[in-house]
Order: structure tokens, then C-alpha cells, then sequence
């Protein structure tokens, strides 16, 4: 495997247009279907699409009820939790903090004191609700939306395309396509139409993302402190690139 430095270069030299053409010649159009944005069921990676059916009479979640299915997981960095937190506040006129935004990535957890969760983790993800939905994910008349959209994170604007090089995140499930270094994962809206505008649009901020995943990648390990997690007392902690944090987003100091 690359150091994460080369692949940090790899990112910056990746020639945009070359990805507009691959996304092009793939073809996309959202159809706000909401797959991208809710939680699954196990044998369902590509999330409920919008309006289906619920089994359970009790909850209004897609496709069966919250003990049926997978939180919806997606990274968010932490200067993308502050701007949704913004956005929100916004959206809604109240005040949002940090955990009405993002959780700590619950891949590597385990369940600590008054079932928290405990252990450490090296991304956010996005705050769920009961049905394993993105809290800022709502449906109106079958139709999916994003209530802090101008604000989304670079992963909800990239979805669902990726690029391979190594230390970036690929959404879950194997990729479906693939034209030179980027990756198509299960979307409805796959092989339609996309205009050249939309595709460099998308293209570029693909970029970003992998730039912004490798450097957000070196800054975790770079900044990485074994000793954090006893100053958390058995909580959970989160290592981003700017810190150790506690599952509620406030820094932990330093010795
Ligand atoms: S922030 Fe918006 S686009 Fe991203 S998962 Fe949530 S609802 Fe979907």
C-alpha cells in the first residue's frame, strides 16, 4: 500500500476533467429515491428507497421496523458538522450541537457504562434516528429530501461515486461500475443521463473529497494519543484531525 502522502499526491494530480468524463460515461441522475440517505435492511445495502411499505404498524420506517434494520453510516469531517450544524439552525430555527449532527463512527466500538459506547473510533458519522435514517433526511409525497442540502457533506454530494486510491472511504457495498479511477456503487439513478455541467460539478467535488479523506487520514494519525482514551474515563472517543474528542464533540485536552 501507498503512504498515505503519495496517495495524498495521487488526489491532488487527479485531472477533473478525466473524472467528468468517467462520471459521464457512467451516467447519473439523483432520483431522490432517499436509498443513499436511510438505514437498510441487512440483505438491502443500497438503503429503503422512498415509500416502501413498512411491516410494522408501529413505525413508519421503510421496509420493516428499526430492530430490522442497519444504521445508515455516513463520514462526516468535523468542519462538515459544524456547517450542518448551522444549517440546521437554520433549516429549523433552534439550536443544534454537535451530537444532534454527528455520532462517533460505531464501526470498532463496544457498548460501555449505561450502554454508551466505549473504545475508540477515527471518523463521525452522521446522527441517525430511530429507523437508522440520516435525522436530516425527510419524505414528502414519495419524494425524498435533504433538509440542510446547500450544506451537505462532501460524501452525500459525491454519492454514488468514489475513486480508487487507497486511504479514501468507499460507501458500503462493492462497486457496481467502474471507468479508470472511478467507482460506481448501487444507486437506482445509475446509467442515466447527466449533463457536462452536472458531471464536472459532481467530478470536482469527488476531488475534494479524496483530497480532503486523505488529509483528514494523516491528520488522525498524525495526531493520534494513546493516552486520551484514559482521560475518557471508559467513554467513547473520537480521533479526528484536530483531536481526541468525546462522543458529544468537546475536545479532550491534553495531559
Ligand atoms: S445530510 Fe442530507 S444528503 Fe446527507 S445523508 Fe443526510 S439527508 Fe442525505
Amino acid at each position: 500500500m501507498e503512504s498515505l502522502e503519495a496517495e495524498l499526491e495521487r488526489a491532488r494530480d487527479l485531472d477533473a476533467d478525466e473524472l467528468a468524463d468517467a462520471i459521464e460515461s457512467i451516467g447519473f441522475e439523483c432520483t431522490r429515491c432517499g436509498g443513499c440517505c436511510t438505514g437498510y435492511a441487512p440483505d438491502e445495502p443500497g438503503g429503503a428507497p422512498v415509500g416502501e411499505g413498512t411491516d410494522d404498524p408501529d413505525t413508519d420506517c421503510h421496509g420493516g421496523g428499526p430492530d430490522d434494520r442497519e444504521p445508515h453510516t455516513a463520514t462526516v469531517f468535523p468542519d462538515e458538522v459544524r456547517a450542518v450544524a448551522d444549517a440546521a439552525e437554520s433549516e429549523y430555527g433552534e439550536s443544534y450541537d454537535w451530537r444532534d449532527v454527528a455520532r462517533p463512527m460505531p464501526f470498532g466500538l463496544s457498548e460501555g457504562k449505561d450502554g454508551e459506547p466505549a473504545g475508540e473510533t477515527f471518523e463521525w458519522a452522521l446522527a441517525t434516528d430511530d429507523c437508522g435514517d440520516c435525522t436530516f433526511y425527510e419524505e414528502t409525497d414519495g419524494q425524498g429530501a435533504c433538509t440542510v442540502h446547500d450544506a451537505r457533506p462532501l460524501i452525500c454530494r459525491t454519492y454514488p461515486f468514489s475513486v480508487a486510491l487507497d486511504g479514501t472511504s468507499q460507501p458500503m457495498g462493492e462497486a457496481v461500475d467502474a471507468e479508470g479511477v472511478v467507482r460506481a456503487h448501487e444507486c437506482e439513478g445509475l446509467g442515466r443521463d447527466i449533463s457536462r455541467a452536472d458531471a464536472e460539478e459532481l467530478a470536482a467535488s469527488l476531488k475534494e473529497r479524496a483530497v480532503r479523506e486523505l488529509e483528514e487520514a494523516i491528520g488522525v494519525r498524525d495526531g493520534y494519543d494513546p493516552t486520551a482514551a484514559e482521560r475518557a474515563a471508559g467513554d467513547a472517543v473520537v480521533f479526528d484531525s484536530e483531536g481526541p474528542k468525546e462522543a458529544d464533540g468537546t475536545p479532550i485536552d491534553g495531559d
